[in-house]
């Protein structure tokens, strides 16, 4: 019995490991889209098929086993959908088994434990281990009725259900530390990782980004031909800004300057803030005239701006706009150096200006 419930926790363990490695950009939640909690519920029916090949026979045509966990995880994670899908796909694997009274009790059983899960989840207050232990003490009590329903002299039985409720608390326990273990350390991970990409305040990519990305486009002009370029802007006199109407006016209008960037561009483009009031624009299969167009239409558009200070006040700015292509055949592939020049060549001429 004890290897019984070490295959059992090792099957639970190395099941949701896998299955949240295959969602760990779409994980299960009670918010999650129609696809995923049908797709969700599918392989938990599949995790709870596994479970039952791997169970006590109590007689010839009683089976134990920790398949109601699969149903609960979904419940605490998904809510009802996930888990009455799993509860049928269960079922319909009881069947394949074998097809006799104990498997319409079964059916009967993973459609209450369902249907409870998910109400329980839904509206119990107490979150984390209160709740799951709620779950598990909901669909044992359920599993143990169903054993008594199942059986005809059920003091015969009772060592049998007593291991089997030993189990479910340890592989319970088990499977919820584990399980809400993986989903917080990947959850910080992808926070880190968009963070380490991300600027704070734009919300734009950060130099670092900039930098990855510069260096793939070169490298695949540079293989495949083509041409690409970058814009570098600049906001004219920001510091004036600042001086006037204080710091946090300035991060608003940094804000609202990163929003306008990212909507006069293509899909595939790629805008950074490369620190303080200066940004760039990647711009892949585009020769120099593309990009001085594309550069004079933000400059165009910044300019007919009204951007809107905390105190509700609006105010207008410029940029000045450095703009270098590059393709097969150049030899010069100081792409960032050039544009940079060319946004120093923009600010001695005036301002406001776009300089190739
Ligand atoms: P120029 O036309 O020559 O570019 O003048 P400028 O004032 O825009 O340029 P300068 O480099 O002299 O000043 C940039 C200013 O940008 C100074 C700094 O206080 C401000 N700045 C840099 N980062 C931030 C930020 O994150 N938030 C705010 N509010 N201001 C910033
Ligand atoms: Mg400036
Ligand atoms: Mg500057």
């Amino acid at each position: 019995m004890i290897s019984d419930l070490f295959i059992n926790i090792t099957i639970l363990t190395s099941f949701t490991f896998m299955w949240h490695q295959l969602f760990r950009n779409n994980r299960l939640t009670p918010n999650s889209p129609l696809k995923i909690k049908l797709l969700d519920g599918l392989i938990g029916g599949i995790l709870g098929i596994t479970l039952m090949h791997y169970s006590i026979q109590v007689n010839e045509i009683t089976i134990l086993d920790l398949r109601h966990i699969a149903v609960i995880l979904l419940a605490y994670f998904g809510g009802i959908i996930p888990s009455l899908i799993a509860a049928a796909i269960i079922s319909v694997g009881r069947f394949f088994i074998d097809v006799n009274f104990s498997s319409f009790v079964s059916l009967f059983m993973m459609f209450t434990m369902a249907i409870g899960a998910g109400l329980i989840a839904k509206y119990l207050k107490q979150e984390g281990l209160i709740k799951w232990t709620v779950l598990l003490i909901y669909t044992q009590t359920i599993f143990t009725l169903a054993l008594y329903v199942v059986v005809d002299n059920f003091s015969l039985v009772i060592d049998v259900a007593i291991y089997h409720i030993l189990s479910s608390i340890i592989g319970g326990y088990l499977t919820f530390y584990f399980v809400t273990y993986i989903r917080r350390y990947t959850q910080l991970y992808l926070k880190y990782k968009e963070n380490s990409q991300r600027d704070p305040l734009t919300e734009l990519y950060n130099v670092r980004s900039f930098d990855y990305f510069y260096n793939l486009m070169l490298d695949s002009v540079k293989q495949e031909g083509g041409n690409c370029a970058v814009c570098l802007v600049d906001v004219d006199h920001f510091k004036k800004v600042n001086d006037t109407y204080g710091h946090t006016a300035g991060d608003q209008v940094l804000r609202q300057l990163a929003k306008l960037l990212g909507k006069l561009m293509r899909e595939g483009d790629i805008v950074s803030r490369n620190g303080g009031e200066e940004f760039s624009i990647l711009l892949e299969d585009c020769n120099l005239t593309q990009a001085e167009e594309i550069a004079n239409r933000i400059r165009k558009a910044v300019e007919q701006y009204h951007f809107v200070l905390p105190d509700k006040q609006k105010i207008k700015l410029t940029v000045s706009i450095g703009v270098a292509a590059f393709n097969f055949e150049s030899s010069d592939d100081n792409l960032y150096e050039s544009a940079d020049d060319a946004l120093y060549k923009a600010k001695r001429t005036g301002r406001n200006n776009v300089c190739s």
